[in-house]
């Protein structure tokens, strides 16, 4: 029988979501949903001083906004929760308890201050901080005076000194050195389990059949991989993640600026430009195409492409993937999302016609990396936030730029109104009484007009604005350029 994929996404509920765990999160997804599997997410959060539930509530928000929705976990259920690692504290002390009765691991009675004073020491000398067995060897009699000394136990697990190796489906053959291990704890003496051995218990439950994370944890599989054999179960296949590195080659984190998920949705990405450029770090489709839509991703991942260098996190491609989504999403759905951005930018949106906002939006589109740039495109539309930027003050204090505008204020009076039909007259006439044609022509008139020197075709603007305010516009340049004769009595 063919084996059901099981993957699972296990993120701490201890800060936000960031691109590095969202890729995590996504390669699961992937995986599962292409190969018919579940994905199942499962909090971590037995780290009760830094779990916190705003951050579990903020992690599951983020999952949903990137697309991500998971078969069992957190608010699904399933049948093998509970997905709550601190929920399951008694199923990982039952397991310990199973390897205690085997001889597997011993009880340990060093104090924390104990084993920081040797962690110290052993850094102090340059050598990495391992256990150094101490309580291993206890006589019957040393143990029965510590326990009087009224000193708590936790649970070490042995290590062989023998090399532990695993396959990797990313790296390939791996190999560590049991000796550089050391003995670890499987249980604290507060009976709650570390990570190493939790996520062991909980993989194995959960019969997930693949561990998809960072290479951050490729040392961990060592340790788990002791533990399954220990346990008397088969590991569960690995793909470790390469990196994610900021533009200056080191790892990536908020020195290179905002890294959290909720950040770029905040800004305007759309959750499919994110989704795609976040499958590009480290992994790369066979024909080098690079802008998918989530469909396309899960027809299109394998395991076999993940890649073993470190991949850099470029803003830039981001943008560029980001646009090509745009680009795809235009009208209603396109103007729904912008709302917000509008909203929040202070534009006076009251007694405004959907059809001119969505002509508006629509001008602006392509030249936009994220919703968030959209309100400074669109705001020279309106009166309140129109003004002349200097460049193109500049432009328009010259007398052949004066003469475009007084021209077109004469043009204009001779048609109703702006629309499509007529921009070409309107321009050809204008350049016929200005006696200008090309730049000298459409610049001082997108100067005037948008307040910039580069923006949305005209013909776009002129039918946007209309014929009252690009005239009031034009008396506005005139008045400024200080002549009397040009202000409008209109
Ligand atoms: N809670 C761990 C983390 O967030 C999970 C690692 C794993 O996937 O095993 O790093």
């Amino acid at each position: 029988m063919e084996e059901k994929v099981r993957v699972r996404f296990a993120p701490s509920p201890t800060g936000s979501l960031h691109v590095g765990n969202a890729r995590t999160a996504l390669f699961n997804f992937l995986f599962a949903r292409q190969t018919g599997g579940a994905f199942i997410l499962r909090l971590e959060d037995t780290d009760r001083e830094r779990s916190t539930p705003e951050a579990e509530k903020a992690i599951l928000e983020d999952l949903r906004w990137l697309g991500l929705d998971w078969d069992e976990g957190p608010g699904v259920s399933g049948p093998f929760g509970p997905y709550r690692q601190s929920e399951r504290m008694e199923i990982h002390r039952r397991y310990a308890r199973e390897l205690l009765g085997k001889g597997l691991v011993y009880r340990c009675y060093c104090t924390p201050e104990e084993l920081e004073e040797k962690r110290k020491r052993l850094l102090a000398r340059g050598i990495p901080p391992m256990y150094d067995g101490r309580c291993r060897h206890l006589k019957p009699e040393e143990a029965q005076s510590l326990i009087r000394a009224g000193r708590p136990a936790s649970l070490r697990f042995r290590v062989e000194a023998r090399s532990v190796e695993f396959e990797d489906q990313v790296r390939g053959r791996m190999s560590f050195d049991g000796r550089k291990i050391g003995d670890f704890v499987i249980l604290r003496s507060d009976g709650i389990a570390p990570y190493n051995f939790a996520v062991v218990i909980d993989d194995a439950q959960m019969e997930v059949t693949h561990v998809i994370r960072g290479e951050d944890h490729l040392a961990n599989t060592a340790r788990q991989v002791l533990l399954y054999r220990a346990l008397g179960w088969d590991p569960p296949r690995f793909a470790h993640l390469s990196m994610i590195l900021g533009p200056d080659r080191t790892p990536l984190s908020k020195r290179h600026g905002a890294t959290a998920v909720s950040h770029f949705r905040e800004v305007g990405y759309l959750p499919e430009g994110l989704v795609n450029y976040l499958a590009l770090l480290g992994w790369s489709s066979e024909d080098g195409k690079e802008i998918f839509s989530l469909q396309e991703l899960i027809q299109g991942f394998s395991l076999g492409r993940l890649s073993r260098s470190p991949a850099v996190f470029d803003g830039e491609k981001l943008n560029w993937v980001n646009r090509a989504h745009l680009k795809a999403l235009q009208g209603e759905k396109g103007l729904a999302l912008a709302r917000p951005f509008l909203r929040n930018s202070g534009l006076e949106l009251e007694g405004i016609r959907e059809s001119w906002l969505a002509a508006a939006l629509e001008a602006v589109w392509t030249e936009v990396d994220t919703l968030s740039q959209i309100p400074d495109r669109v705001k020279f539309l309106f009166d309140e936030k129109w003004e002349l930027e200097s460049e193109a003050e500049a432009l328009l204090a010259r007398e052949e730029s004066r003469k475009v505008i007084a021209g077109l204020r004469e043009e204009l009076r001779l048609v109703e109104e702006v629309k499509v039909e007529n921009f070409r007259q309107v321009v050809s006439g204008l350049a016929k009484r200005a006696g200008v044609s090309g730049r000298s022509l459409y610049l001082p008139l997108r100067a005037a007009l948008t307040g910039r020197t580069h923006g949305p075709e005209l013909e776009k603007v002129f039918v946007l604005l209309g014929k009252e305010k690009i005239l009031k516009r034009a008396d506005s340049v005139l008045r400024r350029n200080g002549s009397e004769r040009s202000a409008s009595r209109e």
